[in-house]
């Protein structure tokens, strides 16, 4: 048995990575979680899964548990947990770089303590909105001359990455770096903010579906199935010491698009109106600049391509959405 550890794993990504670890026969896995940020109905989702026998769970925060570790050798280790999500940040603003770095450095210890091989799950946010929203992994980041929630989220994820990386080349962890771009599909949250099970969660409401400012920001959306299979080929087949971004560039749009597509795909008959995201989530909420991934480093030396289309992602999440009960919904629709 190959005993692995998923900090995260009762999340909306992390739910689905455990699930397709599961379906080896080999693997054994270990979810330690706080609940902290929009976890999954986790009764549900135990519930659901075809091998109980083959998952634990600590519930405590990450620093915590790879603190006070037991002494079990992983042999892999998937970092996941951290507060994410536009609006999901805002209540820990002053804080939000601290987990993340703290978290991620425990992580690290932890997994050169049992020679385990970590990945870890950072953002696209790093990249600040790279060149009109083309982002590659051989890019310099940029930090504006600001702050706010949303640059400390991004800021914090590639301090952590950076200390990462320089520990993988000296104190010899064995590391690979994914960074997602605009991952959705079935489980996502609408309380993070995030667009997709917004708009889903409106459309079956029948209530307006708020595109915010003109709707032409731009976005590659990622199937979450293609992103933990990513995230699983990073573990597998990524080089040392190496980054990589996992997104999908031709599912690239902009959010009216998205929003339209939304609105045909349910056939619901609510307005598509444009706000103000203020207006909701007060002043500190932050637009991200446009981004959309260079998936080609990934492609090349993972052995992993996207496959799922955008239309498939807003179907999948659709079909989902439309069949839980209210109580789940809710959790869900986040508006
Ligand atoms: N968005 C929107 N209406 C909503 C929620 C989000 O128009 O009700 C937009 C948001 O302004 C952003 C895009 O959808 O431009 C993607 O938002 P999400 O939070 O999913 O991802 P991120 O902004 O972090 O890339």
């Amino acid at each position: 048995m190959k005993k692995i550890l998923v900090t995260g794993g009762f999340g909306f990504l992390g739910s689905h990575l455990v699930e397709l670890l599961l379906s080896d026969t080999d693997n054994q896995v270990h979810v330690v979680d706080n609940l902290s940020t929009n976890p999954v109905p986790i009764d549900d989702l135990l519930s659901q899964l075809d091998y109980p026998d083959r998952i634990s769970h600590s519930i405590t925060d990450v620093e915590n548990f790879c603190d006070s570790w037991s002494g079990e050798r992983y042999k892999e280790i998937y970092h996941l947990a951290s507060v994410v999500g536009p609006a999901g940040v805002l209540p820990h603003a002053g804080r939000i770089a601290a987990s993340i770095v703290n978290d991620t450095m425990a992580v690290a210890n932890l997994a050169m303590s049992c020679g385990a091989r970590l990945v870890d799950v950072s953002t696209s946010e790093v990249y600040g909105g790279g060149q009109d929203g083309f982002c590659s992994e051989t890019m310099f980041k940029v930090v504006p001359a600001k702050s706010s929630a949303r640059l400390e989220y991004a800021v914090g994820k590639l301090a952590a990455e950076t200390a990462l990386l320089n520990l993988s080349g000296t104190r010899d962890l064995d590391l690979r770096i994914v960074r997602p771009f605009n991952v959705t599909g079935p489980r996502q949250s609408g309380r993070g903010g995030f667009v997709l099970p917004r708009f889903i969660g409106q459309a079956i409401a029948g209530v307006d579906i708020t595109v915010f400012g003109d709707g032409k920001q731009v976005r590659a959306f990622t199937h979450v199935k293609d992103m933990v299979a990513g995230i699983v080929c990073a573990m597998k087949n990524g080089k040392k010491g190496e980054v990589y971004n996992l997104g999908n560039p031709a599912n690239r749009c902009s959010i009216l698009e998205l929003a339209e597509e939304v609105k045909r795909i349910t056939r619901t008959r609510s307005r598509i109106v444009f706000v103000d995201p203020t207006t909701i989530y007060g002043p500190l909420y932050e637009e991200a600049n446009n981004k959309f991934p260079d998936a080609s480093k990934a492609i090349a030396e993972l052995g992993w391509e996207p496959r799922y289309g955008r239309n498939q992602a807003i179907e999948d999440t659709f079909l989902y959405m439309k069949g839980l009960p209210e109580r789940l919904l809710f959790h869900l629709r986040g508006f």
